[in-house]
C-alpha cells in the first residue's frame, strides 16, 4: 500500500485533512500541539487504498522538541512514498521556512495549500501557478475543514510519486552553499540516505547529525573555518537567515494582500482579543463563560428565571404532564436537562415494558430482578447521563475550536507558573474533562520530565465524563431529597474543588518531591474562527460511540457481577430482598470501616456497606459507581415508595440516602473521594506507561492519599465546622514546614 505522511507546521490543518481523508475522528484544536504522537488512516477513496499518516506539527526538522523528533525519524525512514506538506496559507512566509527544508529530503512532496477559504475571505490572494513554478512541486490549493479538493490534493500525490525525486535546496548560493555541497558528496559516497538533509544539517551543527557523522563534521568544520577567514560563523543562524531571505525574495511575491486590513478577520482577532485577555478581566471573563457552560448543561432553572418571575410555575403547564416533566424544573430547563430528560423517560418506559413482558412471560422472581434491575437499572442508570455529557463537551469543543482556549492557557500561564508548571499543562487539563487517558498522552508536549510527571498525576483532579454521573445522581439526590441548593452550583462547585485540589498538588509536588521551575511557554496564537459544524459533530459522535460502548460492555458486564453478588449468599442461596446476607453485603461490611472518618462508613445504618461497594466498583470504571446504585436500589426499592417523576439515578440515589441515613457532608465527601481516587483501570494503565513503571506506585500512593485526606476534609468540615480551625493550622504548619525545607534545599542546591 502506498503511505503518505502529513507535514506541516503546529495548527496548520493537519489533523483536520487527516481526518477529511481517512474518515476518522481524531483530535482536532484550534491550539498547536495537540498532535503529540503519530496516527495512521487510510484513504479509500482513490483507486487504490492510501495509508495517511498525522504527524505532531513541527516548524523546523531540527531535535529540538519531541516532536520534532518523531516527525524527523519518521519522514527519514523508507516507510513512506511520499510527503503532503500543508502549508497554511494565511501564513505563507512562516510556513515555507519548513517546506524548504522537507525540499532537502529528497522524497516526492504535493504541497497542500490549506485554510484557502480564510484567504478568500481575507481577500488576499495567492497566485498558485507561479508559486508552483518557483517551488518545483506541486501545489493545490484546499479547505482541509470544507473538504474542498481534498481528492484533487490525493490524485496530484500518487501522481508526484512517480518521478524520483533528489533533494534540493534554496540554501545554494548562500554563503554556506559550497560547504554543503561537499558535505553531501562526502556522505553520498558513504551511502547515506538523503544525503542533502544530512549535510545540511552537518553544517548546521546539529547535534544528533555531529554525533553520527563525527569525521565528515570535523571536516565541514575545517572547510567552513578556512572560507570564513577567521570570521566566526553561527552556521545555525547563518541557515535559517538564507532561508527566509530566499523565502521573502521569491515566493512573497506570488501573495497579493488584501488593502483593507482592518476589515479582515485578524483585526477582529485583535479587537477581540483586547477584551477576552484583558490583563484583569481576562480570567474572570473565563470563569464566567465557564460557569454560563454549566449552568446551560445541568441548571433546571435557566437564567433564574423561576425564581425571579414568581407566576413562572403558572405558565409552564399542567404538573405532571409530559410537557411539565421535560421542559420545566424549577423554572425553565437548560438544553442538557431537556435532553436528560426525554432520555431518562424513555429509559425507564423501556425498564417498565421489559418488566412486564417477563413477568407476562412468567419469568422467574430472579430473572426479571437480574434483567430489569441488574442490567437494565445499572445501565439506563448512566445512558441518561449521556446527553448533558455530549452537551458539555460540545461547549468545550467550541470553546477549543474557536482559538479561544489557547488564549486562556496564555493568560494562566503567568499564574500557573506559581504552581509550578506552564501554560502548557492547560491543554491536557482541559482534554482531562472529557477523558484523563487522551489528556495524560498530551503532556508529551511538555518538556521538562518532571513537569510532566506530575501533571499526569493530577490530570484525574479534572473529573472526566464518566464521573459526571457521580456528580449529577448525587447533586440531584442532595436537591430532591433535603430541598436545598441548585444542581448546577453544587456541580460546578465540586468541579472546582477537583481543580483547586489539582493546583495545590502541584504546588506542593512541585515544591518537594518534584522540584523544579516551570518550563518556557512559547505559542503562536491562532486567530479566532468560526468551528467547524462537521468537525463538531464527529467529535460528539464520538464521545457518545465510546460511551454507548462502554455502557453496554464494560458496566453491563459490572451490573451482572455486582447484582449476582448482591442476590446470592455465600452459600449460592439466592438472599433475594435480604440483600443485607449476600456476598456483596459482607465484603462491602469489611471495607465499610475504612470511610468511616469520610462519612460515608461505620456511622450509616446496616445498608451502609454499598457507599463503600460502590466506590470499590468505580476503580473498573467510574460509570459503575452510579450504575452500582442502580443495581442495588433495584433490591433496595422494593421497601421504598419513590414519587414517579424522578429520575434514574437520581431515584435511585434517594434511595439510598433514605436506606442510609447519610448526611450532606458525607455525600459530598463521596463525589469528592470518587472524583480525586485513583482512576478506572484505563487511567491507571496510560499513567504507568507515561511515568514509567518504578515511579508509579508513589502515584497511585498520591491518589489514594490525596482522596482520602481531602474527602476527610471535606466531611469534617460539613458536619462540625469547628474542625476548620484544626485543618487551617495543619496546612499552616504544612506551608511552614515547605518553606524551610526549600529554603535548606537551595542552600545545599548552591553548595
Ligand atoms: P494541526 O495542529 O495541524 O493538526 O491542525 P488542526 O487540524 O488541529 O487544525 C487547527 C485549526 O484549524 C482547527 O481549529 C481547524 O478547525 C482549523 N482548520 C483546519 N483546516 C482549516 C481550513 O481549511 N479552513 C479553516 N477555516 N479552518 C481550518
Ligand atoms: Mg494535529
Amino acid at each position: 500500500m502506498l503511505k503518505f505522511a502529513l507535514a506541516g507546521n503546529p495548527n496548520s490543518g493537519k489533523t483536520t485533512l487527516f481526518n477529511a481523508l481517512t474518515g476518522s475522528t481524531a483530535h482536532v484544536g484550534n491550539w498547536p500541539g495537540v498532535t503529540v504522537d503519530k496516527r495512521e488512516g487510510t484513504y479509500k477513496k482513490g483507486a487504490e487504498p492510501i495509508g495517511i499518516v498525522d504527524l505532531p506539527g513541527i516548524y523546523s526538522l531540527s531535535p529540538y522538541t519531541p516532536e520534532e523528533v518523531i516527525s524527523r525519524n519518521f519522514l527519514l525512514s523508507d516507510e513512506i512514498n511520499g510527503i503532503i506538506n500543508i502549508v497554511d496559507a494565511t501564513n505563507l512566509e512562516r510556513n515555507l521556512y519548513l517546506t524548504t527544508q522537507l525540499m532537502e529530503l529528497g522524497v516526492p512532496m504535493v504541497i497542500a495549500l490549506n485554510m484557502t477559504d480564510v484567504l478568500d475571505k481575507q481577500g488576499d490572494k495567492i497566485d498558485v501557478r507561479a508559486l508552483e513554478r518557483r517551488i518545483g512541486y506541486p501545489v493545490v490549493e484546499i479547505s482541509a475543514l470544507k473538504g474542498t479538493n481534498v481528492d484533487d490534493l490525493m490524485e496530484k500525490a500518487t501522481e508526484a510519486i512517480k518521478t524520483k525525486r533528489v533533494g534540493e535546496t534554496v540554501l545554494k548560493d548562500s554563503l554556506l552553499g559550497s560547504a554543503i555541497a561537499n558535505a553531501e558528496i562526502a556522505l553520498k559516497l558513504k551511502g547515506v540516505y538523503a544525503p542533502l538533509f544530512h549535510a545540511v544539517k552537518l553544517v548546521e551543527k546539529d547535534e544528533i547529525e555531529v554525533k553520527s557523522h563525527p569525521e565528515e563534521a570535523k571536516a565541514v568544520e575545517a572547510f567552513i573555518q578556512a572560507n570564513a577567514g577567521g570570521r566566526e560563523i553561527d552556521t545555525e543562524a547563518e541557515i535559517a537567515d538564507a532561508r527566509y531571505k530566499y523565502i521573502t525574495s521569491r515566493f512573497s511575491t506570488t501573495l497579493t494582500r488584501a488593502r483593507k486590513l482592518d476589515y479582515n478577520e485578524l483585526s477582529k482577532s485583535n479587537k477581540a482579543d483586547k477584551v477576552l485577555t484583558h490583563k484583569w478581566f481576562g480570567i474572570p471573563i473565563f470563569l464566567i463563560i465557564l460557569f454560563a457552560v454549566f449552568h446551560l448543561t445541568f441548571s433546571e432553572n435557566v437564567l433564574y428565571l423561576g425564581s425571579i418571575i414568581p407566576s413562572f410555575g403558572e405558565w409552564c403547564g399542567q404538573e405532571g404532564s409530559v410537557a411539565k416533566g421535560i421542559f420545566f424544573g424549577d423554572g425553565l430547563n437548560s438544553p442538557g436537562v431537556i435532553l436528560f430528560n426525554a432520555l431518562d423517560l424513555l429509559t425507564s418506559k423501556i425498564g417498565e415494558w421489559m418488566g412486564m413482558g417477563l413477568e407476562g412471560l412468567g419469568a422467574h422472581e430472579a430473572v426479571v430482578g437480574l434483567v430489569c434491575d441488574g442490567v437494565w437499572g445499572g445501565i439506563s442508570s448512566v445512558l441518561s447521563f449521556l446527553p448533558q455529557i455530549l452537551v458539555l463537551f460540545l461547549f468545550f469543543s467550541i470553546l477549543e475550536d474557536s482559538g479561544y482556549m489557547a488564549r486562556v492557557a496564555f493568560m494562566l500561564d503567568r499564574i500557573f507558573r506559581r504552581f509550578g508548571v506552564s501554560g502548557r499543562a492547560f491543554m491536557p487539563m482541559i482534554m482531562g474533562f472529557g477523558c484523563s487517558v487522551p489528556a495524560m498522552i498530551n503532556t508529551r508536549t511538555m518538556a521538562d520530565q518532571k513537569e510532566r510527571e506530575a501533571t499526569v498525576r493530577v490530570i484525574p483532579f479534572f473529573s472526566c465524563g464518566a464521573k459526571m454521573p457521580i456528580l449529577l445522581a448525587i447533586a440531584g439526590g442532595i436537591v430532591e431529597k433535603f430541598g436545598i441548593g441548585n444542581a448546577d452550583i453544587i456541580t460546578y462547585s465540586m468541579y472546582l474543588l477537583g481543580m483547586v485540589v489539582a493546583m495545590l498538588s502541584l504546588l506542593i509536588m512541585r515544591n518537594t518531591t518534584m522540584r523544579g521551575e516551570a518550563s518556557p511557554f512559547i505559542m503562536e496564537l491562532p486567530i479566532y474562527h468560526m468551528p467547524g459544524f462537521k468537525n463538531l459533530m464527529l467529535h460528539l459522535w464520538d464521545k457518545a460511540k465510546h460511551f454507548i460502548q462502554k455502557a453496554f460492555t464494560i458496566i453491563l458486564v459490572s451490573c451482572v457481577i455486582v447484582w449476582f453478588l448482591s442476590n446470592f449468599g455465600w452459600a449460592w442461596n439466592y438472599v433475594g430482598e435480604n440483600m443485607d446476607q449476600s456476598i456483596l453485603a459482607s465484603i462491602g461490611k469489611l471495607i465499610q470501616p475504612f470511610f468511616t472518618p469520610l462519612g460515608f462508613g461505620s456511622q450509616l445504618s446496616s445498608t451502609g456497606w454499598v457507599f463503600a461497594v460502590a466506590a470499590l466498583t468505580g476503580l473498573i470504571a467510574k460509570e459503575d459507581v452510579i450504575a452500582t446504585f442502580g443495581t442495588l436500589a433495584g433490591c433496595l426499592m422494593a421497601g421504598f415508595e419513590v414519587s414517579g417523576a424522578l429520575e434514574e439515578g437520581v431515584e435511585e440515589v434517594i434511595v439510598m440516602i433514605t436506606s442510609t441515613g447519610i448526611s450532606i457532608p458525607a455525600l459530598l465527601a463521596f463525589i469528592a473521594f470518587n472524583m480525586l481516587t485513583i482512576p478506572c483501570f484505563a487511567a491507571v494503565a496510560t499513567a504507568k506507561a507515561e511515568i514509567g513503571k518504578g515511579k508509579f506506585k508513589w502515584t497511585l500512593l498520591f491518589w489514594i492519599f490525596t482522596s482520602y485526606l481531602v474527602s476527610t476534609m471535606v466531611y469534617t468540615i460539613g458536619e462540625f465546622w469547628w474542625t476548620s480551625f484544626i485543618w487551617a493550622s495543619v496546612a499552616i504548619i504544612t506551608t511552614i514546614a515547605i518553606v524551610l525545607y526549600n529554603k535548606k534545599a537551595d542552600k545545599k542546591g548552591k553548595v
